[in-house]
């Protein structure tokens, strides 16, 4: 008889105990185990903190799958679906090509991802804390962020790159903050231009306390040792918004810091989304015994599954404690399938908890034994060490402990140049994306929001907006290309999303493709140049309010739910051509002028006739881009005849203000001219500004 093929998705906790404990049971006549994991190796996540504070090598807290579950065919190939009703998985063969492959049982295993995108700018401006490069990356963060603070003679700056800033205080957030402080302060001393005390490590919390999981007299103890180790906590706090230049709180603080960590927020993993089965908050429900609910071959273990636990019929909690035990019964389950034997319900008493704070501390709940501080520290190591998946794991976390208690925390890193990076960068309004003389680091392209292009003339009291640009414009070119600090500042209007590249990258790309490169010198020298060209129209222009130039708003208004049919009929009925659309609080969403329509009808012509549908129902937020330029009636003429320069525009939409962007009127490039040479034609006020 062919051995019965089960095929497990995941090399985690619950992943690995499966297929041990199933090996262990049956033969590889009687059973072939395929592992399907993203990784090669398994991470055992509770010494993460650990990689992150440089007091044990990463390769520690990793093992290599094949070495650990020798008889079971290990596949490093990320299953891509799962298709219950064909028996069948789909996996990408590392090459491109999907592979099908037949399954008499399949466990699902694969966990939960980390999600940043709860939080504006988190995923362009934190670190995640979930898969052992989120680990490597932040250690060589930290000391990246030491040499930084050694370099700097500013002092804001240094401590900047001094302060760490970690967001949610459950167990991988206090532990880190422990781990970051350590690993800082004991290191301040082989650096000369700071201290201890330069050294900023906050904790920002929801809660009114931190480590909400243990017991009250624990988490209180976990407080104060911190708080005395320089960790600054921010409880009943949420962090908002995550910027270049730190966190905003929901209380309107800003907390600055070069460093961020997000441990909070999770995410369902895509292949359980894909999968067409009883859910609870995004987890398979499975029957007690593990087997997904209405499936008789397919099993779901660990983070990703809800299972209620027989013990206290409470749903199991999302840890490597409860999915390792969930493996191994499902492993036991499964041979009492075979054996045509009944199965037994999920059943596990929590062991208890275990938190390392930083400092050789820790806090301990074992089968309802409290202890804190150094013992509990004791307790945590070697409670780790031997859980730990292999012998060679062992000795090499014992050796590195050992090494950290004797010797100081190892400072080198990799440097990694940044200037050949492309990466993603977030910013409030307000926020300053780059000032008049500094060094040009990256080319910016905005994918989302507004921005101004701002210019300090030297001896001037103000600072004057020169042009305003938005999605799909660039900036940083003119200073990267001309290889000299920036002539203007740019500064985010509304909450700005940018995809930047790194000065080295832009150069290879800039120096090797031509046509990139010849759009880019044409840009440089449009707009400045015209106005250098003509210094008395721009004085003019500058002093011109928005509002005296303003053309109403004509109905109709179009929403973004008016359909494509209607909005044709609006614009053959429109006198000027150019309509506004909004969102539904009356906001300014987009614009549509008989160019865009031609536009739409092109876009569509192109697409299969299956996506064209009828075009006449389909809605403008389907075919329009949302985020047209606009100008608010605190700029100047100035500002919007350079921004339809820009854009190769002659109208534009106009705000009631930069924060307010609903609609008040129209601005047209002809009647801006018309101004211009009227107040040349009365004579100039404004020469005498120009010649000084
Ligand atoms: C920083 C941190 C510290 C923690 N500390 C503790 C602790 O001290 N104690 C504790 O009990 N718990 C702790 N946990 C929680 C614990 O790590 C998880 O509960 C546990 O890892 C869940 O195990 P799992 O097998 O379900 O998933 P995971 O261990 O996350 O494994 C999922 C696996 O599936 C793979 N995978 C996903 N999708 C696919 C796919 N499509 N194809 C192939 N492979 C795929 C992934 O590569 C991964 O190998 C911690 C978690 C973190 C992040």
């Amino acid at each position: 008889m062919n051995p019965v093929r089960v095929v497990v998705v995941g090399g985690g906790f619950a992943a690995v105990q499966f297929a041990k404990t199933l090996r262990s049971k049956l033969r590889a006549s009687e059973c072939d185990i395929l592992l399907f994991s993203r990784e090669n190796h398994m991470v055992f996540h509770p010494l993460l903190a650990d990689v992150a504070g440089a007091s044990i090598n990463p390769d520690a807290a990793a093992a290599p799958l094949r070495q650990m579950l020798p008889g079971i065919e290990c596949r490093t190939e990320r299953v891509q679906k799962i298709d219950l009703s064909s028996s069948e998985i789909e996996f990408d063969d590392g090459n491109g090509a999907l592979t099908r492959l037949h399954y008499d049982h399949v466990v699902v295993a694969c966990g939960a991802e980390s999600n940043l995108g709860i939080i504006p700018g988190m995923t362009d401006h934190a670190f995640a804390f979930k898969v052992m490069y989120d680990a490597v990356e932040l250690r060589q963060q930290i000391v990246r962020e030491m040499e930084s603070a050694e370099a700097t003679t500013d002092p804001d700056l240094r401590r900047w790159h001094l302060s760490f800033i970690i967001v949610g205080a459950g167990f991988s957030g206090v532990e880190v903050a422990g781990e970051i402080n350590e690993l800082v302060r004991s290191s301040t001393r082989f650096y000369r231009n700071f201290r201890k005390e330069d050294v900023v490590v906050s904790l920002v919390h929801s809660q009114d306390q931190i480590l909400p999981e243990v017991a009250p007299k624990l988490r209180e103890f976990a407080r104060k040792k911190m708080e005395k180790a320089g960790i600054t906590m921010l409880l009943n706090t949420r962090a908002v918004a995550a910027t270049h230049e730190g966190v905003e709180l929901n209380d309107g603080r800003m907390l600055k810091g070069a460093t961020i960590v997000c441990t909070i927020g999770t995410a369902i993993s895509p292949i359980v989304q894909s999968l067409d089965v009883p859910k609870e908050r995004g987890r398979i429900r499975t029957a007690p015994d593990m087997r997904i609910e209405g499936q008789t071959n397919a099993w779901a273990v660990g983070d990703c599954a809800y299972i209620i636990n027989a013990f206290d019929n409470k749903p199991a909690a999302p840890t490597g404690q409860f999915a390792e035990r969930q493996g191994r019964q499902a492993a036991l389950n499964l041979v009492r399938v075979l054996q045509s034997q009944p199965t037994r319900p999920f059943r596990f008493k929590a062991l208890g908890q275990l938190c390392s704070i930083g400092g050789y501390e820790a806090v301990a709940e074992m089968l309802g034994v409290h202890v804190s501080g150094f013992l509990a520290w004791l307790m945590w190591r070697g409670v780790y060490l031997f859980k730990l998946p292999t012998w060679s794991r062992r000795i090499k976390v014992g050796l590195d402990w050992s090494w950290d208690v004797l010797f100081p925390r190892d400072l080198s890193f990799l440097n990694t140049d940044t200037t050949q990076q492309a990466t993603h960068a977030y910013y409030r309004p307000g926020d300053f994306i780059h000032r008049q003389g500094e060094p040009a680091r990256v080319f910016s392209v905005i994918e989302e929001g507004q921005v101004e292009v701002l210019q300090h003339d030297p001896g001037a009291s103000e600072t004057k907006v020169l042009a305003v640009l938005g999605k799909g414009d660039f900036f940083g070119e003119g200073a990267l290309l001309g290889n000299r600090p920036h002539e203007t500042s740019i500064r985010a209007r509304s909450a700005v999303r940018l995809r930047q590249i790194g000065s080295a990258l832009f150069s290879q790309i800039a120096g090797s493709f031509a046509p990139f490169r010849d759009l880019l010198v044409k840009t440089v020298t449009r707009s400045g140049d015209f106005w250098r060209r003509l210094p008395i129209s721009k004085a003019i222009l500058e002093g011109e309010s928005i509002a005296s130039l303003l053309d109403p708003l004509a109905p109709p208004l179009l929403t973004k739910e008016t359909t494509f049919a209607d909005a044709v009929s609006a614009l053959n009925e429109s006198a000027t051509g150019n309509l506004l659309v909004l969102d539904e609080k009356q906001r300014l969403w987009g614009t549509l002028d008989r160019g865009d329509l031609y536009q739409i009808i092109t876009r569509i012509a192109v697409t299969s006739a299956e996506t064209r549908g009828d075009i006449s129902r389909l809605k403008l937020s389907d075919l329009l881009i949302p985020n047209s330029i606009y100008v608010a009636l605190e700029d100047s003429a100035q500002v919007a005849s350079a921004t339809m320069l820009d854009h190769g525009i002659s109208w534009l939409p106009v705000v009631q203000s930069k924060d307010d962007p609903r609609p008040v009127g129209l601005l047209r490039g002809e009647k801006i001219s018309k101004r211009m040479l009227e107040r040349i034609g009365q004579g100039q006020p404004t020469r005498a500004r120009v010649a000084s």
